[in-house]
């Protein structure tokens, strides 16, 4: 079997935690991304770039950055919504190269959740978003984009299929390599992730389309499934189902991470990460913040081993 026929691009340490009601201590993240790490896991969104007072829980992200372990087989991400977050996220490379290796931007689909999130409409984060792709690659920076709230905005229901096509051609045109559509309050549907998908691969077909769900409606793991059968190969998503968003009221997890690599592994499509190993992870991280977590997954255990086999029972005995 191939090493990894999908990527998950691991986003638990920050879409995830971004919106745990108490602070998690830094050496608790960066335990969370060594376990990752362990677990087989190679692009991993690391920190947030933002104002502390926005979002408290991610204050420490130099910190956390400084932590991280030295793999250079290892992606870091920093989600950067700014110029100043920019120049913190640059700032976190030392002579040796360590530190933040690429740059996550958000664009959003709306002005509702615009102003919430970032304190502007739907053009203006576009345009921002374009002119700091610029200014990262320029200073060598890996850059990548995520538009947000694409199947529906938290303040203003529908969004124009015809405005998220327009908004991923911008973002292409500024050099993009690789865009997510998110679907950042889980309202999408298995029909409307193909749709989409489709008319994006149309309209910047060297683009790396990536797939960002919530799984706030039960309707990510079919629309994880949908967006693949459309061609993507690259997906977010978050340890034991983790997160929600601080400014869409009501948004809930991520789809977990277990969830995805069962679908995938049973499915016979590689994603180079080892379940159990997240399994094991997502119990310590259940003890940490004292309440279980959401996946399925990681509650139920991978797929049953037989008995009698000494070497497979061991493994089952992992959910314990
Ligand atoms: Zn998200």
């Amino acid at each position: 079997m191939p090493e990894q026929e999908v990527e998950i691009v691991e986003v638990g340490a920050r879409d995830g935690l971004q919106n745990e009601p108490e602070v998690v201590p830094t050496a608790t993240k960066i335990a969370l991304i060594e376990r990752l790490v362990a677990a087989g896991a190679r692009r991993i969104e690391v920190a947030s770039f933002v104002h502390p007072k926005r979002v408290p829980q991610m204050a420490d992200a130099e910190a956390v950055v400084a932590g991280l372990p030295v793999r250079p087989d290892v992606t870091y991400i920093g989600l950067v919504l700014n110029e100043r977050g920019l120049e913190r996220a640059l700032a976190t490379r030392d002579a040796a190269g360590h530190g933040i290796d690429e740059i996550g931007l958000v664009a959003v689909a709306a002005d509702g959740f615009g102003r919430a999130n970032q304190g502007m409409d739907w053009q203006t984060s576009v345009e921002s978003a374009c002119r700091i792709a610029r200014r990262a690659a320029a200073d060598g920076m890996r850059t990548q984009a995520t538009v947000s709230v694409c199947w529906g905005d938290p303040f203003e229901g529908e969004v124009p299929l015809a405005r998220v096509i327009e908004i991923v051609t911008r973002l292409a045109e500024a050099g993009l390599a690789e865009i997510a559509l998110a679907d950042t309050i889980g309202v999408a549907v298995p029909v409307r992730v193909t749709a989409l998908f489709e008319r994006a691969r149309e309209a910047v077909p060297n683009v790396r389309l990536r797939a960002h769900f919530h799984n706030t409606r039960n309707m990510a793991i079919a629309n994880c499934w949908a967006a693949h059968e459309t061609g993507v190969r690259v997906f977010d998503a978050s340890l034991g189902g983790l997160g929600g968003c601080p400014f869409a009221p009501k948004a809930t997890g991520n789809v977990a991470t277990e969830d995805v690599v069962y679908l995938f592994e049973r499915s016979g499509i590689a994603t180079g990460l080892d379940l159990e190993a997240l399994i094991a992870t997502n119990h310590w991280l259940t003890e940490k913040l004292g309440r279980p977590l959401p996946s399925m997954v990681g509650r139920a255990g991978g797929f049953p081993q037989a008995r009698g086999d000494g070497s497979s029972q061991a493994r089952g005995c992992a959910r314990s």
